[in-house]
């Protein structure tokens, strides 16, 4: 799940330029630039380059990262008519819920099963106290199974134990506990792959000062090492590792690239280490976007392995940006109030037999499993 930056950040990420000798005032307000606050920086692209409008996506859509966003029916509707006008053919929601909470959230989506697949969440009741929690938890996954959940997830690790599922948190439990593998057995059994959330981009582990790659977005979600039993980025990926290593038949989604958006050889090496790893490239857009020619050739290798996926809300002007980052070979343009960053976007121009892969054939492959 991730959050768009909101005006907190603005007020809060008041880093202004080095202090120096008086600069002449070059801005159009009559803030000086050493009054500037960074959060304030909105530029406009000034190139008269090309510019490409993506009304739909070049290929039937399957969005495999999605959330419970509509409040009412009326939202559902909308939302059913945005995606028929972009091109999104299915809609995975990763409910995270188990119990009651899981059937309501079936139940809201049932007037549209042709377009919305619910996940299920794992229930973690009694992880601490009933050292036979886990049967129980393997009956509520049949449970959920049984009455339409494709896959497992969103499950989330960002250094203190799964803690994404509803009703009950895990903390202290990673994804290579060994308590967890009669679940990720039954997932392998059911079909069911597992969507998993695991540490965070790496700028929000890193100082927060004016050498911070990610600031804008970094400052909000920073990621404090300094709690009790918190692993941090390198160890949450061993986490992964491990469970990828222990579990070859259970199908795992790493979602935002595992959170290696700032070095892809990361996940490039679980990729090629474990055929049982898929990543979903959710909510990793404006990550991705400054270094198009090194993530194109990633798309390129790892065509196969590549799901699309949005995390960001239900309105049209967010999946068409999504579509011209991935579609467009635009250059050095903005979308500060959907991503927050300071970075300038590039399109990664991906051919039609990758974007066909990426938006839908892969994920075909998966919820098609036995
Ligand atoms: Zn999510």
């Amino acid at each position: 799940m991730i959050r768009i930056a909101t005006l907190a950040l603005l007020m809060l990420a008041m880093i202004s330029c080095t202090p120096g000798k008086s600069t002449p005032d070059r801005s159009r307000s009559s803030t000086g630039i050493e009054e500037l606050a960074l959060a304030h920086f909105r530029p406009r692209s000034t190139y008269n380059i090309p510019v490409t409008r993506m009304e739909r996506a070049a290929f039937p859509v399957t969005d495999m990262h999605s959330h419970d966003y509509a409040k009412t029916q009326e939202e559902i509707d909308r939302w059913v008519e945005t995606m028929e006008r972009c091109g999104i053919e299915k809609t995975v929601i990763l409910s995270m819920q188990t119990g009651a909470g899981f059937d309501e959230v079936l139940k809201k989506y049932a007037g549209y099963p042709a377009q919305f697949e619910l996940w299920c969440g794992i229930d973690f009741t009694g992880y601490d106290t009933d050292p036979r929690w886990t049967e129980h938890a393997v009956r509520e996954l049949e449970r959920c199974h049984q009455l339409g959940a494709k896959g497992v997830g969103e499950m989330g690790d960002k250094g203190l134990g799964l803690f994404y599922s509803k009703p009950t948190a895990a903390y202290g439990l990673h994804m290579d506990d060994p308590a967890l593998k009669p679940i990720w057995e039954k997932c392998a059994e059911l079909g069911m792959p597992v969507n998993i959330h695991v540490a965070e981009p790496i700028w929000m582990y890193e100082a927060m000062d004016s050498t911070n790659d990610g600031l804008m977005n970094a400052w909000e979600w920073a990621v404090d090492l300094s709690k009790e039993g918190i692993l941090d980025h390198g160890e949450l990926m061993e986490t992964l590792d491990r469970a990828l290593a222990q579990n070859p038949n259970t199908t795992f989604i790493a979602c935002h690239f595992a959170n290696c958006s700032y070095d892809l050889n990361i996940l490039a090496g679980m990729l090629d280490k474990y055929p049982n790893l898929m990543a979903d490239i959710a909510a990793r857009y404006a990550e991705t976007a400054p270094i198009p020619r090194h993530v194109r050739s990633f798309y390129e290798k790892y065509q196969d392995r590549l799901l699309y996926g949005t995390d960001m809300g239900m309105d049209q002007e967010m999946y068409r940006v999504t579509f011209r980052i991935l579609e467009s070979e635009d250059e050095h343009f903005y979308e500060h109030e959907m991503f927050g960053y300071h970075w300038a976007l590039n399109g990664f121009g991906l051919s039609p037999g990758i974007l066909e892969k990426i938006y839908q054939t892969n994920a075909s492959r998966i919820l098609n499993a036995p």
